[in-house]
């Protein structure tokens, strides 16, 4: 099973999803485009609302696909966490310049143009990074053999790529080629950086579709980000000048292209929490139990024994415990074989199990042939009843034995806590020298009541009880 839920196959639901949204996204272009021109109220807190949520969420998703790249060390992952973190960096730099945000013609001196020549590197340097993942993926499946020893030099050098062409685009940019005419960017729509902006944008969805073919969660909501990028790049582009109903929309098509893969991962990392919770259970379930029988192990035992002390001494309640031998069974291994041994184990084990009758009532292997039941705020007259229920439960087995019985039976000593009586011996101490007494009594017998001390001392007759 892959240990990424981003990496199994889409469900149904998952296509559904992303159908609905490329459908969304391609009627939000078809609907704009012929209008992208028309110039709408200037809205001066968008920009800041706009920028602040995709540098979020691109921080984080690049975040998330580093971690991604750390469990399954695919080169993709590498290049698009270092495109997001690229597309974070220089769209927070965005902001910083962006005319009329923090002062009227932006900081850090910006020029006319810079806010038009950092989109350029934004979306040229986006799916440029993406392209770059599936080459070195390509090249890694490839007999030459490739591997990206020092992916966090990619990420590293994405952000320097970002900082030095936001440099450039700040303080260079009426050295750079015209693209910003009295308001309007229209001649951007007719430069080669336009041309090479689509034309990548482009190529990385064609070798998302090429390599992916839809075939993982991650390669669905990928496909959908940079379907939305291409929009974002169309209506921008269409658009020609701020504020016109193209900018406006290729804003929207931009926070869909930022947030459709963290809306991927962030569903991954909640499913990751349960089935981890699951496995827990699942483990600490097994921790406990044993391996033989299926019953409570002796670990189990020793941790629920000095809870249920403490619970009788404070609520002032009964507990009982009892010790369960199985007789003569080392004749039983050495007649019929372990494996038989073990067979008479599982079914004895099974006999005790089925004579429990409250919840809190719980039965777990001591250790060899030996279990002890526990039993919260049971009296001494019930706890005799059900050993006695369960010496009976295990002759009506009706096992052969080479034993005095001519069948399989078990020895149980019985000692119960009374309520609120503080207690000078350790009950679990005095159920065992019980059970000693039933044996040197003949076995196959319950015995009850006395303390530990005089262990061994005087013979119980069968089925009977010493109080
Ligand atoms: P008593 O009636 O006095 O209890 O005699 P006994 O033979 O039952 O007691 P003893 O302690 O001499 O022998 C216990 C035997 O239980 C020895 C060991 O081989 C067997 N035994 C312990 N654990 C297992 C197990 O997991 N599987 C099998 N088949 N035998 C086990
Ligand atoms: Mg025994
Ligand atoms: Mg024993």
């Amino acid at each position: 099973m892959n240990k990424l839920i981003t990496s199994r196959r889409p469900t149904r639901l998952h296509r559904w999803i992303a159908f609905g949204l490329a459908l969304s996204i391609g009627m939000l272009v078809a609907a704009v485009l012929p209008y992208a021109g028309e110039m709408l109220p200037a809205c001066t807190a968008f920009v800041p609302i706009f920028c602040t949520a995709v540098v979020l969420t691109e921080a984080v998703t690049s975040l998330l696909m580093w971690v991604r790249y750390r469990m399954g060390k695919s080169p993709i992952d590498a290049a698009l966490s270092a495109a997001y973190a690229f597309s974070s960096l220089t769209c927070a730099i965005q902001l910083l310049i962006f005319p009329g945000v923090f002062s009227p013609t932006g900081l850090l001196g910006a020029g006319k143009q810079s806010a038009v020549w950092i989109w350029v590197l934004w979306h040229g340097g986006f799916p440029t990074l993406v392209l770059l993942g599936f080459a070195a993926n390509w090249l890694a499946q490839s007999r030459f053999l490739f591997r990206l020893k020092h992916a966090r030099w990619l990420i590293l050098l994405a952000l320097a790529g970002s900082v030095t062409g936001c440099v450039i685009a700040v303080r260079f940019s009426d050295a750079l080629p015209m693209l910003i005419k009295g308001g309007s960017y229209s001649q951007l729509r007719h430069s080669p950086f336009a041309f090479y902006v689509v034309i990548v944008s482009v190529a990385a969805l064609a070798a998302q579709l090429a390599s992916g073919r839809l075939r993982s969660v991650l390669d669905v909501w990928l496909t959908i980000a940079l379907l939305a990028f291409i929009a974002d790049v169309t209506l921008t582009l269409a658009g020609s000048a701020r504020f016109t109903l193209g900018w406006y929309g290729a804003r929207v098509a931009s926070v869909i292209a930022s947030s459709a893969l963290l809306a991927a991962l962030l569903v991954e990392i909640s499913m990751l929490y349960s089935r981890l919770a699951r496995i827990n259970e699942d483990l600490e379930e097994k921790a406990n139990r044993d391996a033989l029988t299926g019953l409570y192990n002796r670990g189990w035992f020793d941790m629920a024994y000095a809870r249920e002390c403490l619970v009788a001494r404070h609520q002032e309640q009964p507990l009982s415990v009892l010790m369960v031998d199985v007789d003569c069974f080392k004749l039983f291994n050495d007649t019929y074989g372990h494996a038989a041994g073990d067979e008479c184990l599982r079914l004895v084990a099974n006999a005790l199990q089925g004579c429990l009758r409250r919840q809190g009532d719980a039965v777990s292997r001591y250790g060899g042939e030996e279990f002890v039941v526990l039993l919260p705020g049971c009296a001494t007259s019930s706890a005799v009843s059900i050993a006695e229920a369960m010496r009976s439960a295990v002759r009506k087995l009706d096992i052969p034995a080479k034993s005095p019985a001519g069948r399989v039976t078990i020895s149980l000593g019985v000692f119960t806590c009374e309520a609120g009586k503080p207690q000078a011996d350790d009950p679990l101490q005095c159920a065992d020298a019980n059970l000693y007494r039933a044996k040197a009594a003949g076995r196959d017998r319950v015995v009850a009541g006395r303390s530990a001390k005089g262990r061994g001392a005087g013979a119980i007759g069968q089925g009977a009880l010493a109080r």
